[in-house]
């Protein structure tokens, strides 16, 4: 849930109010997009929803807490594990191949049974590249490993700005199935500017214009 967020960003010509005082809650599973035109705050409202970014004012609250109210450490896990994240670029690490670049969220959580990244691997369909070099593949298969990446820690919930930002319509409407799928069992929130790819795949679907929420419709009920 969020409750009355406010995001202000000051720069040295200006003051943005990128959130304005938004309230929403979300569905424990399925697909949610937000949409809106470049600048309308999707980003920033991602990186209140991962906790990478704190607000103004109001508050973030999974379960029963309020995620900015907790220490440090308690949002660092939540972060690490509670939260998948997927970006427009990708954001592999090109060094590493494709098995290890998935492998990197366990690492980071200490965890040694490295038996879910076969099973993520086979789910997104990239079996044939699991040992290729990043800067080897394509931009799609880039996407799944993504992807695979934010599966493989089995987080509650997935947030992605904008995949499909820099993928063609094949590669496009692969990764939205993909997202469809595994938002059966979890719940997955994707940003994009794509309104046809998110009236074809969301099950809700809310429209926010300068940080508000401009339009909210449920196609399908949500638990
Ligand atoms: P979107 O993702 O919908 O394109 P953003 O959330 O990135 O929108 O931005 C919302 C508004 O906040 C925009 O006016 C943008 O210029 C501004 N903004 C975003 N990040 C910053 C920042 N770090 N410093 C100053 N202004 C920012
Ligand atoms: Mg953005």
């Amino acid at each position: 849930k969020i409750n009355n967020l406010t995001k202000l960003y000051k720069t040295e010509y200006e003051l943005v109010k990128a959130l304005n005082d938004m309230t929403l809650e979300f569905p424990q599973k399925g697909l949610v997009f937000i949409v809106g035109v470049s600048g309308s705050g999707k980003s920033t409202l991602m990186n209140m929803l991962s906790g990478v970014d704190t607000p103004t004012s109001g508050e973030v609250i999974v379960g029963e807490k309020s995620l900015f109210s907790e220490n440090k450490k308690q949002l660092f896990g939540y972060r690490n594990s509670y939260v998948g994240l997927i970006f427009q670029d990708y954001n592999l690490i090109e060094d590493i191949n494709v098995y290890d670049n998935i492998k990197l969220p366990l690492e980071f959580l200490g965890i040694n049974d490295f038996s879910i990244i076969d099973e993520v691997i086979k789910k997104v369909d990239i079996e044939d590249i699991k040992y290729s070099k990043v800067t080897e593949i394509s931009s799609g298969q880039m996407q799944r490993v993504a992807i695979a990446r934010a599966l493989v820690k089995d987080s509650a919930m997935i947030l992605a700005d904008e995949p499909t930002g820099n993928l063609d319509s094949k590669n496009t409407s692969i990764v939205m199935n993909l997202l469809k799928e595994i938002s059966q069992d979890r719940l997955v929130i994707v940003i994009t500017h794509d309104d046809d790819a998110a009236h074809e795949y969301g099950d809700r679907i809310i429209a926010i214009e300068d940080g508000t929420i401009l339009d909210d419709t449920t196609k399908n009920e949500l638990i």
